[in-house]
């Protein structure tokens, strides 16, 4: 037995460090228990040798709300390097490091309020956010999911981090019978660390799958699709933010940048448009982009999931918070140029916002920022992808770190958009047909426009 372990640990050592053929191989043959259990062995190889991060020698960074209106001028607030994460009234509120904050004062920017980070009192993990998954709850749970769901579900990893954590999956669908590949959607949670509400939606969304995975609606979508989520994009910034038992508000990936910053934003290191506006050049900046496009492992690995799986045709990237709804682009003031996929964009938001009560936008009406996952999915890959900015609304409503409370509510209320939109796996332009017959029914959920 301890040989064969060893030869699964190796086995999917190779297919995590081999090329993108080699792990499709692996996550595509149909041997789920094997997969599963070769997972297991892997991270178990892989959390033993992962470094421990160490601490910052100090963090610089506030919590700042500065005078700000419109979107060019949120723009360019972002292009400073002040990562957004409220707008309000005429103010923007997000994290900024002091170079930063030095670059909107010396812009003639009102600084309203700031506050160290360190000022903050987390609502969880430590200890009362138990319900919350750290990264090892996070495999094990797909683990447990992967046996439940032997037949129609796998588990699999997409890469390794930084730090060498493996970046775990699963897929769930039934066997197509004519053996063909069915159309294919994914869920991706956490790209950045501190959205830990963001790893909790697409988790529950895989147990909730297999647990109903026999009823005749949740049967039929798994018979005719591929559905695969990945809930955790950035083990390593996840497991940094909660190391000390005190909330680190980590947003990027946990690089090295070797001059004293630690960190790239996984969400600006993308290679359409990249290094544009809403990006960083400053490695200590929220915002950093990395030194190049797809400099990092973390969006690398993403990159080659959606390039080796040419069935995927709609992809959410789950982010915190706001209550928000987004379609591309978010690195440009202008529409996509396909009329007919604007459409579809516009209705199928509109239609998640009906469900969950957020607000349908292009991403860009905000600010703009380059390099995110759904622009390059949709510019490169013509795959349809909505950015959703879960609960809550606000930071005076907890912001990133809304506690246990938050967990169930925020699930059920994304639960139909996603069922909704892994149907529209076949052909999402689809939603802008559906929307053209019913009339005025897709705008009433855009008013946010
Ligand atoms: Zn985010």
């Amino acid at each position: 037995m301890p040989r064969l372990l060893a030869l699964a640990v190796l086995a999917s050592v190779l297919a995590a460090s081999a090329g993108a053929s080699d792990l499709w191989e692996s996550l595509f043959d149909g041997r789920d228990d094997s997969a599963a259990s070769g997972l297991n062995a892997f991270i178990a190889k892989v959390r033993s040798e992962a470094p421990k991060p160490g601490p910052r020698p100090h963090d610089d960074r506030y919590w700042v709300t500065v005078r700000v209106d419109g979107g060019p001028a949120r723009t360019r607030a972002a292009a400073m390097g002040l990562s957004i994460e409220m707008v309000e009234g005429g103010t923007v509120s997000g994290v900024a490091d002091s170079g930063t904050l030095t670059r909107l004062l010396q812009a003639g920017l009102v600084i309203e309020s700031r506050r160290p980070l360190t000022g903050f009192s987390a609502k969880d993990f430590p200890p009362a956010d138990g319900i919350y998954h750290n990264y090892g709850e996070i495999v094990s749970e797909l683990n447990g999911l992967a046996q439940a769901a032997e037949g129609f579900g796998a588990g699999f990893s997409i890469g390794t981090s930084v730090q060498g954590r493996a970046i775990p999956g699963i897929r769930l669908g039934y066997p197509a019978k004519d053996g063909k590949p069915k159309p294919a959607a994914a869920f991706l949670g956490t790209h950045h660390a501190r959205e830990h509400l963001s790893t909790e939606v697409p988790l529950l969304l895989a147990r909730w799958l297999v647990e109903h995975a026999r009823e005749p609606r949740v049967k039929k979508l798994l018979e005719t699709r591929d559905v695969y989520i990945l809930p955790v994009i950035n083990p390593d910034g996840v497991e940094y933010d909660i190391a000390t038992g005190s909330y680190k508000w980590q947003r990027k990936n946990m690089r090295d940048n070797g001059d004293g910053t630690t960190g790239v934003d996984l969400n600006r290191n993308y290679d359409f448009r990249f290094g544009g506006g809403g990006s960083s050049d400053y490695p200590g900046s929220d915002t950093y982009h990395g030194k190049s496009a797809f400099s990092e492992p973390e969006s690398r690995a993403v990159r080659d999931f959606v390039e080796g799986l040419p069935a995927l045709k709609m992809m959410v990237s789950f982010h915190t918070f706001s209550e928000l709804v987004m379609y591309p682009w978010g690195g440009a003031d202008e529409p996509i140029s396909d009329g007919r996929a604007l459409a579809a964009y516009k209705a199928m938001a509109g239609k998640v916002s009906q469900w969950n009560g957020y607000r349908a936008m292009q991403s860009s009406e905000l600010y703009v920022a380059t390099g995110d996952t759904c622009d390059w999915a949709w510019a490169s890959k013509g795959v349809f992808c909505l950015t959703f900015e879960l609960t809550p609304k606000s930071q005076w409503d907890g912001g990133f770190y809304p506690g246990a409370g938050a967990v169930a509510g925020t699930f059920q209320k994304n639960l139909e958009p996603a069922l909704y939109l892994i149907d529209l796996a076949d052909d999402p332009y689809r939603a802008g047909n559906a929307a053209a017959s019913a009339g005025g029914a897709a705008a009433a959920g855009s008013s946010g426009r």
